[in-house]
């Protein structure tokens, strides 16, 4: 399928629903879970980024806070974010809903996003909430040995502002879900940029749309289910659209 065509039909909606994954900051330097190279083929998840695992040794998590975390604090915005941070600004799109906990959207100019996998911005009290610690200054802490973080309060763990497998999802994810109700009072269209669509429940949320269109680098779950499907980098054809996009409009 050709990007002309993806751009002509989402933009038949009023305002796109974006709905990104990991695949969207890959070209930022930060693995995804799934591809190849991927951080799954070097740490077992529940063994480290589990609701279970924290509870019972969070200093698993803190022993790799500085590779996985610290490389996504340090991330910069990559084609893809910028494009869609702009498509928003110029209002053309509707909210971003991203898995990621990045925030590269954010540093991408994007102002309407809802992370359903909560950010890693900051880490709050697992006991009693009221601490909340920037993460940089944790991952700092961490040069001089893996410290577990804790609470001036109450001296509970301080845990990452992110979804843990076995997690409650964040309201967040609540808010999303609310939105696309609101929005699919009229046809409306999701497109997911970079998402393998295997985390649930987030991979039934495009299932609410009219329409699903996909840009990604291999299959996914729900292209069975999708309208247009591009295989390929996110960042380059989002790049490609934008171009076409002012194009169109006359070089503006
Ligand atoms: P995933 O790893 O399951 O799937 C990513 C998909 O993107 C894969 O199909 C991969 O082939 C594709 N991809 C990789 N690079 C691409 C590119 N440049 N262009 C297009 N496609 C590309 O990721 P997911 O679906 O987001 O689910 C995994 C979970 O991992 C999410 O919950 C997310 O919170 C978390 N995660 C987040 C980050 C991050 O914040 N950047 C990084 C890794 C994992």
């Amino acid at each position: 399928m050709s990007t002309e065509l993806l751009i002509k039909q989402i933009f038949l909606y009023p305002r796109p629903f974006i709905l990104t994954g990991a695949g969207v900051s890959t070209e930022s330097g930060i693995p995804d879970f799934r591809g190849s190279g991927g951080l799954w083929e070097r740490i077992d998840p529940m063994e480290v980024f589990s609701a279970w695992a924290f509870k019972h040794h969070p200093e698993k998590l803190y022993q790799h806070s500085k590779e996985v975390f610290g490389t996504i604090l340090e991330a910069l915005p990559n084609a893809a974010h910028n494009v869609l941070g702009e498509w928003q600004q110029k209002r053309i799109i509707g909210p971003i809903v991203t898995q990621n906990i990045d925030n590269l959207h954010q540093k991408g100019g994007a102002f309407w996003v809802y992370e359903v996998h909560g950010h890693i911005r900051t880490a709050t009290c697992s006991r009693c909430g009221k601490t909340v610690q920037d993460m940089q200054e944790i991952i700092k802490e961490q040069e001089t040995g893996v410290v577990v973080p804790r609470c001036a309060d109450c001296g509970g763990v301080l845990k990452p502002d992110v979804i843990l497998f076995g997690d409650a999802m964040p309201e967040d994810y609540m808010y999303a879900v609310k939105m696309a109700e609101i929005f699919n009072h009229f046809p409306q269209v999701v497109l997911v940029v970079g998402s393998s669509l295997a985390v649930s429940p987030i991979n039934s949320f495009p299932l609410s749309f009219e329409e699903l269109d996909i840009i990604n680098n291999a299959p996914t779950l729900l292209d069975q289910e999708a309208y247009i499907i591009i295989n390929g980098l996110a960042g380059k054809i989002l790049m490609e659209m934008h171009k076409m996009l002012i194009d169109f409009n006359g070089g503006k």
